[in-house]
Order: C-alpha cells, then sequence, then structure tokens
C-alpha cells in the first residue's frame, strides 16, 4: 500500500495536469469534434504507456466513438472499469467555468462527471505497467460516448463487456471522495388519464369516479414496474 501511495503522489503533478488537458478540451454529447479530440487523448495517452494492451474505438453515428481498452490479457474473466467521456454541458461552458484550481479544488466544465476519474482510470493502468505488477486479472476499460443522454448506443456494449468481466467497478464520482456502490435509476412516464372534473363541494355527483380508479391504477402499475427494475438482471460482484 506504502508503494502505491508513494508512487501516486509522485505523480499528483502530472495526473492534474492530464486532467487539466482533457477538462479543456469540451465533448458534450452529439459533439462529435470533441469526442473524437478526447477519445483521440486517451489513445495517445494509453499508448504512452508500455504493456500489454489492445485499444478499440467503436463508432456511434451521429455521436462520435466509444473508446475501449483490453490490458494484460489472461484466460482469466477481467475486471471491468466503465466510465464516459462525453458531459452534459454545452460547447463554451468553459469560458464561464474556467480550468482551475481554487483552495486546493478544482474546477472545470465536466471534471467532476467524470473526465477526472477517466483519467484515474488511465492512471490505474499506468501505475500496474511502471510498478512492474501483473493485475489479477485482465482489465478492461470502456469509456462511453453517450452516457448523458441515456446511452442510446453505448448500453448494449456496456451489458456485453459486464457479461464477460468477473467484476465491474462504475467509476462516476461521488460525494466527498468516496467510493460509490450503488447506482439509481431513473425513468419517465407520460400519464393518460380520463375523467370528468366536478366541484366537490356543489356538485360531487357529476364527477366520473374512473378519474381517480385510472390513476390508483396506474400509480400500482408504476409501483410493480419499478419494484422489477430494481432487480436487474446483471449483477456486479
Ligand atoms: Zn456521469
Amino acid at each position: 500500500m506504502k508503494m502505491l501511495l508513494d508512487y501516486f503522489q509522485a505523480k499528483q503533478t502530472s495526473i492534474l495536469d492530464s486532467i487539466r488537458q482533457i477538462v479543456e478540451i469540451e465533448s458534450p454529447s452529439y459533439d462529435t469534434a470533441g469526442n473524437a479530440a478526447v477519445v483521440d487523448w486517451f489513445e495517445a495517452k494509453t499508448r504512452e504507456i508500455s504493456f500489454d494492451f489492445e485499444v478499440e474505438r467503436i463508432a456511434a453515428e451521429n455521436l462520435g466513438e466509444h473508446f475501449l481498452v483490453r490490458a494484460f490479457p489472461s484466460s482469466k474473466k477481467p475486471t471491468l472499469l466503465l466510465g464516459h467521456i462525453d458531459t452534459v454541458h454545452p460547447l463554451g461552458t468553459k469560458e464561464k467555468n474556467p480550468t482551475r484550481i481554487e483552495a486546493e479544488k478544482f474546477y472545470g466544465s465536466g471534471i467532476f462527471d467524470m473526465k477526472a476519474n477517466c483519467v484515474l482510470i488511465l492512471e490505474v493502468l499506468r501505475a500496474f505497467a511502471e510498478l512492474k505488477l501483473q493485475p489479477p486479472r485482465p482489465i478492461t476499460i470502456l469509456l462511453s460516448c453517450d452516457e448523458e443522454i441515456g446511452s442510446p448506443t453505448g448500453r448494449a456494449l456496456v451489458e456485453a463487456e459486464a457479461r464477460e468481466a468477473e467484476l465491474c467497478l462504475v467509476c462516476e464520482p461521488s460525494a466527498g471522495g468516496k467510493v460509490k456502490t450503488g447506482r439509481k435509476g431513473t425513468a419517465g412516464y407520460t400519464l393518460r388519464v380520463h375523467g370528468v372534473p366536478a366541484h366537490a363541494g356543489l356538485e360531487p355527483e357529476k364527477a366520473r369516479r374512473q378519474f381517480w380508479k385510472s390513476l390508483a391504477k396506474s400509480n400500482n402499475f408504476i409501483r410493480s414496474t419499478i419494484r422489477k427494475m430494481a432487480q436487474p438482471s446483471i449483477s456486479a460482484k
């Protein structure tokens, strides 16, 4: 442990510099030019490291490319390190929120979610290579380019890689520097409920109660759907 701590402390300046570089390249979802620049950057940085790996750039129509690295091959099932390289911030946000360190905090457009952690994923690979440590199983890194818009093309890729993996670390940021061990899901619904409104005090008999029954049924449906969704078919150890 001490060796790793010393290693990463010695690397602090260069890691901060890498984070600064990648945050300076804005890459909101759908911005294929920004995505290409970010993927170029990750590919070049990965190729700097001398270790056994292969790199793949997977095209996603109108979105850019996903970035995949398979490192330290062996017959064992890999550890999957998951991240995304798209951000929610429109182009030009960096003019309003410049990349900077203030009072020991690093600010920038998309730095928290989640470019800093994408750099850390890469630095983990570098640490294994430079310290000549053999990870207990292969490492697969998948950085998707469409997570912020619901992973229309990345989802299938994530699911396929997760199925092959022994375990998966989703490296999304967490509050307070903690390790995230669970993720929430979100869903959107449009409810159409039919009925006849009436004044509750003056003419309650005119109201069509069907409205409330439909609403209650919808509510039950939503609850049972959410319960089913809370038991995903793919589980991580
Ligand atoms: Zn994120």
